[in-house]
């Protein structure tokens, strides 16, 4: 009998999932035996954690139960942590065995890249997966709960953000959001409050954002009780706070760092060529040096024309798993490769409730334009991976419910 090829997806993030949702609804009958492999049972929907961050929404209301969007008949679905990867052996070693394949497709997103900053990883937190978001939220709480213990003790409620790129930018918009309901019921005056954005390079926002744009968006966020420090960087964050290229040392309650990101370590640590950690692909989004792994997201650097690589992307992460499907399905059926074409749309920031910013195409969109823009861009995401009735239960019939947020639809509370 006919041996069926076995591929094994790494992670199920916008590159990993829509490489299953795609191979789910594509493959004929016994073409591709396809396992996908998680750390946890759901898929988290990366680009809403600033606000279950904040708490300005639910945790479950960034999350999707994997099992919800398989088919197991044709996607078997394994929860578990992938430890190393060994390309050489065409294995992967689980926290709990062994899985070998003939392709394998990493998608295991990134890590928070510390610059090698003192005190960074021990006393900052990071916006990184539902768990980080849940304990982002409950420290700003017990920063609050704290201030009215001991009002005179320490400067509890200083909320420091490292980093204003677009990962910074939006929690700052939701944390300014969040204030007002927290300072309400811990009976605190807003004045009491101070919230920081430290950002290396004079403007935030990534470089290639119009200026003009970055003005708005750092209006926006002024107006919303916001303190800028620009062309300023962290260079050490201690237990009491930060301490600035400048010298200056801000007190602090709690440090949140969103200075950047690098691949995940395991690609490194397995042998593959990186830069931060991504590792360079070829065309077909192929690892230069083992056409029989793709690498999608976050782990890989698709070069522009400049020769740089995109900035990492749910959006770049979705078009690569469309591409990698594809190419699984060509290679099984002797059709030849789709090269990957980045098309990028563009990018929207949200700015908190009612504002965003952002550049769709040439186009330069702002206000409530920009927030709709965002919501189409979300629910078509939420389309690809779940259909319509992902879209009515998460995005249409999402509720807020003050700073608790309240969960959309049914999901299982074991996690
Ligand atoms: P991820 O989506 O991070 O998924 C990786 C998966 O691998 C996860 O499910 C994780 O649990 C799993 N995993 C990791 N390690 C292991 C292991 N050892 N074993 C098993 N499983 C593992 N991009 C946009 O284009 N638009 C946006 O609006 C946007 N907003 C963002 C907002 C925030 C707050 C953040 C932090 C990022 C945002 N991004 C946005 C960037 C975008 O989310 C990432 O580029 C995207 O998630 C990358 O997808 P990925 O598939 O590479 O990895
Ligand atoms: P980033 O690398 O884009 O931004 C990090 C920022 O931190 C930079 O502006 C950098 O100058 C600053 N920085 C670095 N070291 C510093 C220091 N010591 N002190 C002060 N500032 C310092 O990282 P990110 O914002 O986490 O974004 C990661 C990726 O995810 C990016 O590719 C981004 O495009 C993407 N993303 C997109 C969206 C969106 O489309 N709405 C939202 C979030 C993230």
């Amino acid at each position: 009998m006919k041996k069926v090829p076995r591929v094994v997806i790494l992670g199920a993030g916008y590159g990993g999932l829509v490489t299953a949702i795609r191979l789910q609804k594509k493959l004929r009958y016994n073409e591709l035996d396809v396992t996908l492999v998680n750390k946890h049972s759901y898929h988290f929907i990366t680009t809403h954690l600033h606000m279950p961050a904040a708490g300005t929404d639910h945790p479950d209301n960034a999350r999707v139960p994997i099992n919800n969007l398989l088919n197991q008949s044709k996607v078997k679905f394994v929860k578990s942590t992938v430890l190393q990867i060994k390309p050489e052996e065409k294995s992967v070693v689980l926290e709990d065995g062994i899985i070998s394949y003939d392709y394998l497709v990493v998608g295991l997103g990134s890590e928070m890249e510390t610059f090698g900053i003192p005190g960074l990883k021990e006393y900052a937190m990071a916006i990184r997966s539902i768990n980080s978001v849940r304990l982002i939220r409950r420290q700003i709480e017990s920063m609050f709960a704290k201030f009215q213990e001991e009002p005179h003790s320490g400067d509890y409620l200083t909320f420091v953000v490292g980093g204003a790129g677009f990962t910074g930018t939006e929690f700052v918009g939701e944390l300014a959001d969040r204030i007002p309901a927290l300072c309400k019921e811990y009976g605190v005056e807003r004045s009491s409050v101070r919230i920081y954005n430290v950002e290396a390079a004079p403007a935030a926002l990534p470089p290639g954002f119009p200026a003009d744009m970055a003005q708005y968006g750092m209006n926006v966020l002024r107006r919303k009780g916001v303190t800028y420090k620009l062309s300023t960087s962290i260079k050490e964050i201690t237990r009491d706070g930060v301490l600035l290229s400048n010298d200056e040392f801000i007190q602090a309650g709690m440090v949140v760092w969103s200075g950047g990101i690098r691949g995940n370590t395991l690609l490194e640590q397995a042998g593959f060529d990186t830069t931060r950690g991504r590792v360079k692909v070829d065309e077909y989004l192929r690892s230069l040096q083992y056409p029989d792994v793709y690498i999608t997201g976050d782990c890989s650097a698709v070069l522009n024309g400049e020769g740089k690589p995109y900035p990492a992307s749910a959006q770049i992460a979705v078009q690569q798993g469309f591409n990698v499907a594809a190419n699984l399905i060509n290679d099984v059926r002797s059709r030849p490769l789709r090269s990957f074409e980045y098309d990028d749309k563009g990018t929207v920031a949200s700015l908190g409730k009612g504002e965003a910013v952002g550049v769709i195409k040439q186009w330069k969109v702002t206000g409530k334009f920009a927030v709709l823009m965002k919501k189409v861009i979300d629910m078509r995401y939420l389309f690809i991976i779940g259909g319509l009735p992902l879209v009515l239960q998460k995005a249409v019939f999402k509720k807020k419910a003050g700073h608790q947020g309240r969960r959309t639809g049914e999901f299982m509370q074991q996690h």
